[in-house]
């Protein structure tokens, strides 16, 4: 294999490590979904099919990168947090980020028909990818609260707007010309007076997005199980390896529609960020 005279083109590959003990950060957004959601009949402002595709896509994505911790979805985009001690692919970046795109994108496709019964794929999405490094859980923290922060200024946005078309009959123009200037309290009175809306009442998917996170199954559980993966490990270790040997945690990945801007939170999840 490196013998041929050829091989030399090899060298011209660039080394592209990630710093050690550092969070990783990924983030994939769907390329052209304005264009994908309307040519696919997306409800607007936020159709539940398409999300739970996405939360879908990620719990694969998940499952398959067990160094991935939490995930973050919303719209068409989703943020993956990778513990600190990750070595998965020595840490080159775009090998990770490659995969990680690519095998959130099939599992996006594979899955469609699931969510979308009676609405062929018409063009196959596509989702770009990029890895942020952030040295502290404090930025981490706050890159989490950013992205749901985002979550709720779109989503108060979309809902006032396509309130003020679907319901107030207003062409988007006039809806965008309605809303332009306008603060938070001024989008939920729009939305309390004339239409009857407590905002604070929309599904909390709508509101906070998806938020996925990796939870340590408690040792009771996961050894009762039978059938579970932990079990069989659990059996085989027992004979292989002396009996003072720590059994690994065992995890599963759960998604919720949580508040993860407050300190409570990271708390209660501790584990997370180490
Ligand atoms: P880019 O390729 O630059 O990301 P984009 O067209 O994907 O461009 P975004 O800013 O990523 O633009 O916005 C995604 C758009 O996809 C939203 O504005 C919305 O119109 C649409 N969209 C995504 N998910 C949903 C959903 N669940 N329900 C309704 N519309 C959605
Ligand atoms: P990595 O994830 O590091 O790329 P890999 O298992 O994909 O690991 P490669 O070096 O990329 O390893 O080699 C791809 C392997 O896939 C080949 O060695 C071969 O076994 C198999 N393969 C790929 N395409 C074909 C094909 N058309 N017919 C038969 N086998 C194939
Ligand atoms: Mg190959
Ligand atoms: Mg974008
Ligand atoms: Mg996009
Ligand atoms: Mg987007
Ligand atoms: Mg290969």
């Amino acid at each position: 294999m490196a013998g041929s005279k050829f091989a030399y083109v090899k060298s011209f590959e660039i080394p592209d490590l990630l710093l050690p003990k550092t969070f990783i950060v990924a983030r994939l957004d769907g390329h052209g979904f304005h264009r994908f959601s309307d040519e696919h009949g997306f409800v607007k402002p936020n159709d539940e099919r398409a999300l739970r595709l996405m939360d879908h896509a990620a719990t694969v994505v998940m499952q398959e990168f067990s160094d991935i911790m939490l995930g973050f979805g919303e719209s068409d985009e989703f943020s993956f947090l990778f513990r600190k001690s990750c070595t998965l692919y020595n840490r080159r970046s775009t090998k990770i980020i490659s995969t990680l795109t690519s095998l959130f994108t099939s599992a996006y496709v594979m899955n469609w028909s699931r969510y979308f019964e009676d609405m062929p794929l018409k063009y196959p999405p596509s989702f770009d990818g990029r890895i942020v490094l952030y040295p502290s859980s404090t930025e981490v923290m706050d890159y989490f609260s950013w992205r749901q922060t985002d979550t709720h200024i779109n989503n108060l946005y979309n809902t006032t707007f396509w309130a003020l078309v679907q319901q107030g009959e207003k062409t988007p123009t006039q809806a965008h010309e309605t809303l332009r200037g306008t603060v938070s309290s001024q989008k939920n009175e729009i939305l309390f007076n004339n239409f009857e809306i407590n905002y604070n009442e929309i599904d909390s998917r709508f509101r906070k997005g998806s938020v996925l996170v990796r939870e340590v199954v408690p040792p009771s559980l996961s050894a009762e199980g039978k059938s579970s993966e932990a079990d069989i490990a659990g059996s085989v270790s027992a004979k292989t390896l002396k009996p003072s040997k720590k059994p690994k945690p065992v995890y599963k990945i759960t998604v919720c529609h949580c508040d993860i801007i407050g300190k409570s939170f990271w708390e209660e999840h501790p584990y997370l960020l180490e």
